[in-house]
């Protein structure tokens, strides 16, 4: 199994101190922090300006969320969908035909505070005119006591990396979304039965996924209830359920559990020095992508707790790109 790191595109690795690093002496244009839709957008448009743009990929999670999607159905210009790590190899082969430099590596800490801000990996410092943040979010939990010792022993996050290991045994999936609704029509593939364990009675999914998980017979719904713990030592045996409006408990004897309860914003590596908002997304000035530090924007599931979608990621890094064009040709402009 995968050891159930975040597939944004970027990995937070923590900060740490008397590391030396190779410092590059070049000052670049611009930095993308950040490989999903909205960082390789971003790192064509750049690009496509003679920008040069330096995009840190992230080490093992380049590609962001898409790399753990199967079929994409929904990102235009493909009838006949495609596979997310192929749309994502995409948008890097664009990205680099026009000169973006690509480097696969986790970004461990920024200086967004003056007009040259430093991006350092483990080993390397990086400095830019500009930044881009393109961090996107990471899986939320549950927060069950024993989920992290379970985690990779029954208890996933990600359908399409672990799903295979479960063949021929009972799954059960959290979450009422689109995410829950996929990865349960995905486990199907392998599982004898999937139950979708639901904290109402109604989904949260759009109409074409839910009708598509209530009309698979290998899926069934355990509606109004939330896992209450885990059972297992080794490896999860059982999920004990609690319905949400008896209060009864029961116990699941699902040996597989997929959590699909939507994401948060990844703004650890940041959230100390630029504005976030109520719900802890990077704020930024709508409609443009600018963060309150000038020269640092925003673009992509980051900043965006309301459409998700790779498309809608992918303009948003369209829009960072040309914030970030006005804002050098406003530096040279004042030189
Ligand atoms: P989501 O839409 O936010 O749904 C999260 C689900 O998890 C909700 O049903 C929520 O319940 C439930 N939930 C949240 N916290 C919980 C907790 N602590 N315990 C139990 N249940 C909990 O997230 P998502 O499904 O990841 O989708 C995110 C976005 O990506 C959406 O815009 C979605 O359309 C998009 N997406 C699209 C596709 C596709 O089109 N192929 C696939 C995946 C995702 P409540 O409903 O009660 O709040």
């Amino acid at each position: 199994m995968t050891n159930f790191q975040i597939p944004t595109g970027i990995s937070l690795v923590s900060p740490s101190e008397d590391v030396e690093r190779k410092v590059h002496s070049t000052i670049h244009d611009v930095i993308v922090v950040g490989s999903g839709p909205a960082g390789y957008t971003a790192a064509i448009y750049l690009a496509r300006a003679e920008l040069k743009p330096l995009v840190i990929a992230g080490a093992l999670e380049a590609g962001g969320a898409l790399m753990n999607t199967t079929e994409v159905e929904n990102f235009p210009g493909f009838p006949e969908g495609i596979m997310g790590p192929a749309l994502m190899d995409n948008f890097q082969q664009q990205a680099e035909r026009f000169g973006a430099q690509v480097e696969f590596e986790d970004v461990t800490e920024l200086d967004l505070s003056g007009d040259i801000k430093v991006v350092r990996t483990a080993d390397e410092e990086f400095r830019a005119k500009a930044v881009i943040l393109a961090t996107g979010s990471a899986y939320r939990k549950l927060n069950l006591p024993d989920e992290d010792r379970l985690s990779g022993r029954g208890v996933s996050y990600c359908a399409t990396c672990d799903g295979f290991f479960f063949k021929d045994q009972h799954i059960a999936v959290v979450g009422g979304g689109d995410s829950a609704m996929e990865e349960a029509n995905f486990l199907t593939k392998f599982a004898s039965k999937v139950t979708v364990i639901h904290r109402r009675d109604s989904l949260r999914a759009s109409k074409i996924m839910a009708d598509r998980a209530l009309s698979n017979e290998k899926i069934e719904f355990a509606w109004n209830s939330t896992v209450k713990s885990l059972q297992g030592e080794e490896n999860l045996t059982s999920v004990i359920l609690e319905d949400t409006v008896t209060g009864e408990t029961r116990e699941l004897d699902a040996t597989g559990l997929f959590v699909a309860i939507g994401h948060n914003p990844r703004t650890d590596l940041f959230s100390d020095q630029l504005n976030l908002d109520e719900s802890g997304y990077l704020a930024v000035a709508h409609p443009t992508t600018a963060t309150s530090v000038p020269g640092v924007f925003g673009c992509g599931d980051v900043v965006d707790h309301i459409y998700r979608q790779a498309i809608t990621a992918a303009a948003s890094g369209c829009r960072a790109a040309l914030d970030v064009e006005r804002y050098l040709a406003s530096l040279e402009d004042a030189s």
